[in-house]
């Protein structure tokens, strides 16, 4: 990596700063990116292959409308910064209170359309929303009639200059009939009898700048594709106008009225809110970037503009290639810069780095292409190395909680890579090179997706039982174009239903499918995707896995971060049965913002499967810690600990197995979970369990109706804020209690028809058997988000509550989910159910007799009075006719039980002696002890002592003996976590201040680990 000392920084970032544009490059015929090659190989391609003029084919109709459009008619479509922009009708952030009044007719029907419910037709129905419940048409005024009124000498509207008498409701055009006024907006909303204000053109204008870039690179395209001049020359006149435009655009003064955008709560935005303005402005330098060459020699075009420029007496001079690439430099690409700098264009973190790398390509012009490219990696500009290193982990995804977020970072890194490598032949900093560990990212989604299809729900990700992956063949296609690594390639063909096809075209390279047949070959070699689940212990995702595709089962625990996008929800989980989510997180909030159903319920720790301690929400961390873990065919295992989010709890651990289901052979294909939750410390816990949306039947309770109020008392309504009680207990309503529960009862959720698909047929459930005490349960309702399509209108709870002095908690249920008819005929607990000994008979309705084992306190000798004795951490032994057919011992050294007499060589431990200290190299490291060189560890995984945040767990690729050493290798990762040398404020995220003074790590030389041992006994 390129280290630059902090004076040099300083110097290229005031240099950027001082470049308020000059006539250096306007002689310049392409942009950076899309240079004469890669057009031409482009234009050839779309000849050769038929995939590349099919895409040609839409390219040309999707611009024919925008092509069919006057140069004046082009120009006149560009509005100013007094056409209000908003994402919400009625939303207002000043407005204590319901910040959202929904539809001005339909009220809040309007809401299960999702947050953006109108899709205006700015082509065929200009200036009109419709409203997709009631089908109302708002304004009620012919707005364009207005807005024609108000242009002023500028070209530009100004509704203090417009035509008031124009406003009026154009079906009840009599001044004195009521509805005279009714719906009517001037562009600054219309105001209901309660002072609401309804921004119809504000959200129409939102969408009418969406409208209008995408017909700009429709038009860009057409040029790029077709070579036809005329769209660049149409292109270029919107680019121009924009150019005139943009600097003076600028969200805070809507954002100053209460009104709502993307911009994170800054308030600061241009177009719009500073998040989506990344984009905006990316979308922008690329048509730019496109276009470039195609205005050579077009003389009418500079005439045009100039004849504009004179007519509306506009500053500048026009009339030459070089004044309209000035104007767009400066107008666009410069403008663009300096709102990253000045936070108007602020994104998550890689999206406003997009835009200055787009923005320094499509300028393409020395020194100053360099500099802002070198700007991204300076530890006050975009500080990649320090995002790269200290926000990104070893599974390649961010420091954000939920999928989606999390994989925004490695997209945008890829998109820089091909912008420094494929076109600027910059090489002072490069992603690949400098960050070897980045690789990871190609692969994370499909990783983090159980049995490779479905993606959980984590966080503020998909919605309520969403059933889809988020893994993308291209983008694994597009990194394995970078890398040429084999694994994305095999990950990439998976991803794609087992198949190359379509995969890694690259419309722009003289072979364009050459990747492609790379990508089958390898595919073809490596096969389907095995079965078995394994950890991710860099995002934080247990998985556990048995049987594969939709008749898979799969367990998924998340022990990753509590904090940015994801909800505190540390050791939550949920399990994916008949091909759908069965204990489902709420997924999405209904808005991103501080509204009680989001900030109190669908982000608080009651709404998950997880134990709320205290009546507090956990705390931010970064995640939670391995203990073990252990994946065999029809067996899993793993114990994490989340005591991180509860800081002042001795101990926050959740131990689980996924039994069964393997499909192998017998009549094996059901699978049931344990949940041990063991928590210590505290005085108040309650476990919080929901499954499918549906009925619940109950066994062994005997709760009471609560006839009024909510799980936070009889007095409190359904949905309010918080006070004087836990956060989310107001969001659980229909409250019926035991007070006197017994150790066990049983809860059968019976999914309901049309959640995500089901029918009543399909009659599928989830059964949960606790086998704890604790001195209340209750069940109650709580409302995943409303405004997602398919989400449940309501999901039943179980709360199971305990209370008293310094807690100790074990709360253990077994959850079996079935079709049609259950397979368990009958639960025991064996143990004293108050020790750290945890056995649990299960007798299966064909007669088996399974035992799960479980010793917290692993190095004592469990006995039970029917013979069963383990020394380890968890067991599980199979009785079929009386007689034991099966026995697995985890973590320890012997499992008896009647003929069974198992013994084993229990945990593997030692200490690391030498470790990689480079980003580059790999993850490896040298252990005191001398480890199986065999490959009989590989798959397994090293756990490593540390008081670091991250869990310092991985992944055993290879064990190899080396100078008489043990080397273990942990694949294409890097145990450097930090910088050393402290932290900054830039652009109000928290990065490493210097790059030059070190690393610091995930664990130290010196350090004990383990690994997790196990063996398995089958009678012969
Ligand atoms: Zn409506
Ligand atoms: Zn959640």
């Amino acid at each position: 990596m390129m280290i630059k000392n902090s004076l040099a920084c300083l110097t290229l970032s005031l240099s950027l700063i001082n470049w308020t544009g000059n006539d250096t490059g306007t002689d310049r015929i392409y942009g950076g990116f899309y240079t004469a090659e890669r057009i031409s190989n482009l234009r050839a391609n779309c000849d050769i292959f038929e995939w590349a003029g099919k895409q040609r084919d839409v390219v040309i109709e999707r611009a024919k409308t925008w092509l069919a459009k006057s140069d004046e008619e082009l120009w006149a479509m560009v509005p100013g910064q007094k056409l209000p922009r908003t994402i919400d009708v009625t939303f207002d952030r000043l407005i204590p209170g319901s910040k959202f009044i929904g539809c001005l007719i339909c009220g809040d029907k309007i809401r299960k359309f999702g947050n953006y419910p109108y899709d205006p037709d700015c082509e065929n129905k200009p200036w009109k929303l419709t409203c997709p419940s009631c089908m109302s048409v708002f304004p009620t005024n012919d707005f364009e009639k207005f807005y024609l009124s108000a242009i002023d000498e500028h070209g530009l509207f100004d509704p203090e200059k417009g035509d008031r008498s124009l406003l009026f409701n154009a079906d009840h055009p009599d001044p004195d009939d009521p509805l005279y006024k009714f719906g009517v907006d001037d562009g600054s909303g219309y105001n209901d009898q309660n002072g609401r204000a309804h921004r119809y053109i504000g959200y129409y204008t939102w969408k009418y700048w969406t409208w209008l870039n995408d017909g700009l690179e429709a038009l860009a395209n057409g040029f790029i594709y077709t070579g036809d001049k005329q769209y660049a020359h149409k292109a270029a006149i919107l680019l121009d106008r924009i150019a005139d435009v943009y600097p003076d655009m600028d969200w805070k003064p809507y954002a100053d009225r209460g009104w709502y955008h993307s911009d994170g709560g800054s308030m600061l935005g241009k177009i719009g809110g500073s998040i989506w303005e990344t984009g905006v402005a990316q979308q922008l330098a690329d048509s730019y970037d496109k276009i470039l060459s195609g205005t050579k020699g077009d003389k009418e075009l500079y005439a045009f503009l100039q004849q504009q420029a004179e007519k509306y007496e506009l500053p500048g001079i026009k009339g030459s290639r070089e004044d309209f690439i000035k104007n767009v430099d400066k107008g666009i690409l410069y403008t663009a810069l300096e709102a990253v700098l000045s936070r108007q264009i602020r994104g998550n973190q890689g999206m406003h780095q997009m835009t200055v790398a787009t923005c320094a390509a499509a300028l393409n012009t020395e020194p100053y292409t360099t500099q802002w490219l070198d700007w991204l990696f300076e530890p006050e500009g975009g500080a990649i190395p320090g995002l790269m290193i200290s926000r990104t982990d070893h599974d390649g995804t961010s420091d954000e909680g939920a999928p989606g977020y999390a994989f925004i970072w490695g997209r945008y890194m890829t998109e820089l890579a091909r912008l420094l490598g494929d076109t600027t032949k910059y090489n002072r900093n490069n992603i690949f090179r400098d960050f070897p560990q980045f690789v990871n990212t190609y692969t994370a989604a499909y990783r983090m997706s159980v049995l490779g299809i479905a993606t959980p729900n984590i966080g503020d990700a998909g919605s309520t039982g969403l059933v889809s992956s988020q893994a993308n063949p291209d983008f694994m296609a597009r990194g394995y174009s970078f890398t040429r690594n084999p694994d994305i390639a095999v990950a990439a063909y998976r991803a794609n239903g087992n198949s190359a096809e379509g995969l890694g075209r690259d419309i722009f390279s003289p072979d364009p499918e050459a990747l492609g047949r790379e990508i089958r070959q390898t595919g073809e070699k490596a096969g389907p995707r095995p079965e078995g689940g394994y950890l991710m212990s860099g995002f934080g995702l247990a998985l556990l896995e048995s049987g594969s595709g939709r008749s898979g089962f799969a367990l998924a625990d998340n022990y990753g971060r509590t904090k940015m996008h994801a909800h505190p929800d540390l050791l939550n989980f949920d399990l994916f049965a008949f091909g759908h989510w069965l204990a489902p997180d709420h997924g999405y909030p209904e808005f991103a913002t501080k509204i009680p159903s989001n900030t109190e319920w669908t982000g608080s720790t009651i709404s998950h499967n997880l134990v709320f301690v205290n009546g507090q929400p956990q705390k931010d961390a970064w995640g939670g810690h391995a203990v073990f873990f252990k994946q065999l065919k029809g067996f899993g295992a793993f114990e994490i600990d989340g005591q991180k989010a509860y800081p002042e709890l001795k101990v926050y651990s959740r131990t689980m197995f996924l039994i069964g289901g393997s499909n192998t052979g017998n009549s094996d294909s059901d699978a049931y979970v344990v949940d041990i939750f063991r928590v210590a410390g505290g005085n108040d816990h309650v476990y919080s369990f929901h499954g499918p949306p549906g009925t619940i039947a109950i066994t062994g309770l005997n709760p009471e109706n609560q006839k009024t109020g909510t799980y936070a008392g009889e007095q409190i309504p359904k949905g309010v804020w918080t006070k004087d009680f836990p956060v989310g207990y107001s969001h659980l309503y229909n409250v019926k209690r035991d007070q006197d529960p017994p150790v066990q009862f049983m809860l059968d959720w019976k999914a309901e028809a049309g959640y995500r698909g089901l029918t009543e047929k399909d009659d599928i459930h989830l059964r949960m058997h606790s086998l704890s005490q604790s001195q209340d349960v209750a069940l109650a309702e709580g409302d995943p988000p409303q405004n997602k399509p398919g989400n449940p209108r309501k999901l039943g709870y179980v709360l199971m509550h305990r209370y008293g002095t310094d807690l100790n908690s074990t709360f253990v249920n077994v959850i079996e989910p079935y079709k049609k008819f259950p397979f368990i005929k009958s639960i025991r607990r064996l143990d004293k159910v108050n020790g750290p000994e945890i056995a649990i008979q299960i007798e299966l309705k064909d007669g088996t007799i399974e035992y799960v084992l479980y010793n917290s306190a692993g190095q004592n000798s469990m006995q039970l009075e029917n013979g069963i004795s383990m020394n380890g951490t968890a067991g599980y032994i199979k009785v079929k006719d009386g007689k034991v057919i099966k026995g697995i011992l985890v973590n320890g050294s012997a499992l008896k039980y009647g003929k069974m007499n198992l013994k084993s060589k229990g945990v593997i431990t030692g200490k690391v002696i030498k470790m990689n200290r480079e980003l580059s190299g790999g993850g490896w490291l040298i252990t005191d002890i001398k480890l199986p060189a065999d490959g009989s560890l590989n798959g397994e995984q090293i756990i490593v002592a540390t008081d670091s945040q991250r869990d310092a767990s991985y992944t055993i690729r290879n064990i190899v003996r080396e100078n008489g050493q043990t080397k273990v290798y942990c694949g294409p990762i890097s145990f450097v976590r930090d910088f050393k040398g402290g932290t900054i404020e830039v652009r109000t995220f928290t990065v490493p201040k210097s790059y030059d003074q070190g690393y610091l790590y995930d664990f130290e030389e010196g350090a004990q680990f383990r690994i997790t041992s196990h063996k398995v006994w089958t009678r012969n």
